[in-house]
């Protein structure tokens, strides 16, 4: 009889599984940023994203309110490896007038409470951080914020609504600060679910799943930050606070509710809200109880049809009715007992009846929550990507804790409903309570290793001031390379390159070029055609420069590159041609001609014996000779950025800089004759070679070099020299990042504290990697992927350091590039007197042409420091190669014009 009557309650799992992809349903509308605001169930981001690591340390407080009990906490977390907790806590009254006054003295009740803890613990003298579970609705932007949506449960409270419950205790505390002399700091607002996953994660870290089935029924767990609209940011995960108790409010259970539900809800406190959790919160399950007998009674289905006043009493049966009613190891005689208090006088079949009832709507009640369960661990396996997936469920709750078969019943429907997933149940034994702790310490955890995260790469953030400042002293030293008094000296040794002029297109031949200096060694064979048919066309071959080389001796060296063109002669079939060369050599060299130049000293990656001060086309010559095989006409050598000046040049006359951002930083430019002291004449233009990498080797910008920049230098070929490249340039930039991650490293905020052998790696940590990390495209697991490539084994949130230490230097040598480039084209404009100066800036290197945002905050950089130049960058297809076969040819014009 009692099966057919309440044949509504009585779930079958294809009903389950139509729930269970409502939920699902439901779920995506709280997410999605268009459809939140209609969504009953709000999925409310928690700004929880990391869950304890174990390494969180220290003393905290926690405070519990909107369970069936108030209470207070002290929780100590040690750091000793074995993950101890110890937890005292104090349970208080919540009398009615409190939960259904008004809000300030709800908070001051919450204080009075607290201070009486802190009284009994001997806490008064300390300050210690705070975490506030709450266990309400709540929209929060950041972790110690929540404003409260609706009360719900038995929690009635005026004037808070809507308004910042963090806000208000912190208030309240500051008001009690002075009269009871306590100091506590809010640092987290937590819903009583995500404490729970915080507790039982603390034991369990595969625990992602927070779930609550007492007073009221609510879940959270972790989302991908991807999924999460309302949320800056892609990276990571957050927990979701579900908030599944308002699930069916927009009617979409009410096929499955039933008339009791409906008599229910209109006598609760908040009539149409809630709904799911009215069918499953031991809050309301006595009474559905209460409902149904009472009805039943009045059919004369019960008790020969007499009503007692008990029963017609709201509130006279309760969950723990419920709870002992079903120990069907007692028999009847609880159920008896329990109907006879209500005044009932019930024959045994009545009691049989009276405790099937009871398991009908508890065993509902499980089945529904199972269902939402079944949809969120359905969620997290998608999320995942996994076929199977095994995780755990931390739990707390009234009803699930005490009522004799309500855990396995869910664990059964549950196992049944998503048979992909292994789930384990773990029970939190210290509640949410704990969890909020654990909450306040990981916060306090990463507030503290944010600071020390901050502090570490505050140096690398330059203010616009100081980027002036550089641009100031970029100038200054610019002027020095140039005076005749002050260029011995100078630092910044602006090299005549004597390259006078650009091409006018009437260059033509056939031309070799060598291209030394960088990453790779080329050759070159480079046509060029005049006139309408105007072309370059190019033909090269790459050939590596061994390290043994490349810091042997000059004439090892010279001997390998003259063995590389021959190869290339070979190659191509014109090793009889004596060609004219052009010949790239990327250091800084003085030249007296444009066929002679004396290298002033090594830079990037070479350190050959036996150079230095000698002239590199003779060494050049000298090896051709030894050779004896064939013989070149050499008729340039050539900076690559003038190389890339004049690539760019052959295609728009107003470049009249070249830029390379590669494995080294230069710039060279087209500079009024009349400023040149060293060199003869005032009339027309020459192009200055800057080497402006050693800029700052005076110690000018010592300022704002960091302890990091310093142990790159020291770490490097050449110790003391070129300390503007060394923060701007791709052969060091990742060495830079290697140099904080070490140092980060042993702070023990990051890799767990443990440096890798591969991190102790000097050159391990490339540049290329830094535009890898820094792609936007990227998401977190794959920067994950990356480190471990390079041996670093790092947690989500250790990427997320990582990319921010990537995302630092880079923009800071960004920016630094920028001020030098400004001071450069500020001098032009200076120079030429002009309000305004168009330029363009021809720019080669593949830092600046790979790296995601270099070229960006490059030119941002520029556009800010010199607002009065319009600056047009223009990436130089292969630059340096074929620029040398341009200036070659000019020369080779100007020359024959000569003779003749
Ligand atoms: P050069 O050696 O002539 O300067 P490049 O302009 O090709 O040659 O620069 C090579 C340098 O660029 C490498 O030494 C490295 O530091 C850097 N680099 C290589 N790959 C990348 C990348 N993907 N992103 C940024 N920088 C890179
Ligand atoms: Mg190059």
């Amino acid at each position: 009889q009692v099966d057919r009557y309440l044949y509504h309650m009585r779930l079958s799992d294809d009903v389950l599984l139509d729930v269970m992809a409502r939920f699902q349903a439901e779920m995506v509308k709280g997410l999605g940023k268009d459809t939140n605001p209609t969504a009953t169930v709000k999925m409310l981001p928690t700004f929880v994203r990391s869950l304890p690591d174990g390494s969180e340390k220290g003393e905290f407080l926690a405070v519990d309110l909107g369970g069936s009990q108030f209470r207070a906490h002290q929780v100590k977390v040690f750091d000793d490896g074995k993950q101890s907790s110890q937890l005292e806590s104090k349970f208080y009254p919540t009398p009615k007038e409190v939960i259904q006054g008004n809000g300030a003295e709800l908070f001051d009740y919450v204080v009075d409470c607290l201070s009486d803890f802190m009284e009994t613990k001997n806490l008064k003298h300390k300050k210690l951080p705070l975490g506030f579970t709450f266990s309400f609705p709540c929209k929060q932007t950041k972790l110690e914020e929540g404003i409260l949506l609706a009360w719900t449960k038995h929690f009635k409270v005026r004037g808070v609504q809507d308004t910042d419950v963090v806000r208000s205790l912190r208030k309240a505390l500051q008001q009690h600060k002075a009269s009871f002399d306590i100091d506590v700091d809010v640092l987290a607002l937590v819903n009583d679910t995500v404490g729970t996953m915080m507790t039982c994660g603390y034991d369990d870290q595969r625990c992602e799943v927070g779930l609550i089935i007492g007073t009221g029924t609510n879940a959270c767990y972790m989302e991908e930050m991807r999924h999460i609209d309302l949320v800056e940011g892609d990276e990571g995960r957050m927990c979701i606070n579900t908030e599944w108790g308002a699930f069916g409010d927009d009617g979409a259970l009410d096929d499955l509710r039933t008339e009791f539900d409906r008599e229910l809800d209109l006598g609760s406190l908040n009539p149409g809200k809630q709904l799911f959790e009215k069918m499953i919160s031991s809050l309301y399950l006595g009474e559905l109880v209460r409902l149904i007998l009472l009805k039943m009674t009045k059919e004369g289905l019960l008790f020969n049809g007499k009503v007692s006043t008990a029963l017609l009493t709201k509130g006279k049966i309760e969950m723990k009715h419920v709870s002992a009613m079903e120990k069907y190891k007692e028999g009847l005689s609880n159920t008896k007992e329990i109907l006879m208090e209500l005044n009932l006088f019930p024959s045994e079949e009545d009691c049989i009846a009276v405790q099937h009832v009871c398991t009908i709507v508890s065993f509902r009640s499980a089945n529904l929550c199972a269902a939402a369960l079944a949809a969120i661990l359905t969620r997290l396996r998608e999320n995942k990507k996994l076929l199977r997936m095994r995780t755990t469920v931390g739990i707390d709750g009234g009803l699930y804790k005490t009522h004799p078969q309500y855990a396995k019943r869910l664990h059964k429907v549950v196992r049944r409903l998503v048979p992909n997933c292994d789930v384990r149940f773990l029970l939190s034994v210290s509640g949410s309570g704990k969890g909020a702790a654990m909450v306040t310490a990981v916060a306090y955890r990463l507030a503290a290793q944010r600071k020390q995260i901050d502090a570490a790469l505050a140096p690398f953030l330059l203010s616009l001031e100081t980027l002036r400042e550089v641009k100031d002293k970029m100038r200054t030293e610019l002027e020095y390379g140039l005076k005749r008094e002050t260029q011995a000296s100078a630092t910044v040794k602006m090299l005549p390159t004597y390259v006078c002029g650009t091409p006018d297109g009437t260059e033509k031949g056939k031309f070799l070029a060598l291209d030394l200096g960088g990453t790779n060694f080329r050759v070159l064979l480079v046509k060029i055609r005049s006139g309408r048919r105007r072309s370059v066309q190019m033909y090269n071959k790459i050939f590596a420069i061994p390290l043994e080389i490349m810091q042997g001796t000059g004439e090892e060296l010279f001997d390998h590159i003259v063995q590389c063109i021959a190869d290339f002669l070979e190659y191509m079939g014109i090793k009889g041609a004596r060609l004219p060369l052009g010949f790239t050599f990327s250091f800084p060299c003085r030249q007296a001609s444009i066929d002679k130049g004396t290298l002033v000293g090594w830079t990037k990656g070479f350190k050959a014996t036996d150079c230095e001060g000698e002239d590199v086309v003779d060494m050049l010559r000298e090896a051709i000779r030894r050779r004896n095989e064939f013989d070149l006409d050499i008729v340039a050598v050539v900076n690559d950025t003038v190389g890339t000046m004049m690539t760019c040049g052959y295609e728009d006359p107003n470049c009249e800089i070249g830029l390379i951002a590669g494995t080294g930083s230069n710039v060279c430019y087209m500079e009024d004759m009349k400023n040149i002291e060293i060199v003869e004449g005032n009339e027309g233009k020459m192009c200055i070679n800057t080497e402006w990498g050693g800029f700052g080797d005076n110690g000018c910008i010592d300022n704002i070099r960091t302890k990091y920049d310093k142990e790159v230098d020291e770490g490097s070929l050449n110790p003391g020299k070129q300390r503007y490249e060394k923060m701007t340039s791709g052969m060091y930039l990742g060495e830079i990042v290697r140099q904080i991650l070490i140092d980060l490293t042993k702070q023990g905020l990051l890799f767990r504290g443990q440096i890798s052998e591969s991190l102790r790696k000097r050159g391990i940590f490339e540049t290329k990697f830094l535009s890898q990390i820094e792609s936007d495209r990227l998401a977190l697991l794959q920067v994950r992927r990356i480190l471990q490539q390079l041996g670093l084994d790092s947690t989500c949130e250790d990427s997320i350091i990582v990319k921010e230490v990537c995302g630092a230097v880079s923009k800071r040598a960004a920016q630094l590039c920028g001020a030098g480039l400004a001071a450069i084209v500020e001098k032009k404009r200076e120079d030429q007197g002009a309000e305004h100066l168009q330029i363009t800036v021809g720019v080669d290197g593949t830092l600046y042409k790979l790296h995601p945002h270099f070229s960006r905050v490059l030119r941002e950089t520029v556009k800010e420091l010199a607002p009065r130049c319009d600056v047009t960058f223009m990436l130089s297809e292969d630059g340096s190669g074929k620029g040398a076969a341009l200036i070659t040819a000019v020369a080779k014009r100007l020359h024959n014009v000569g003779q003749k």
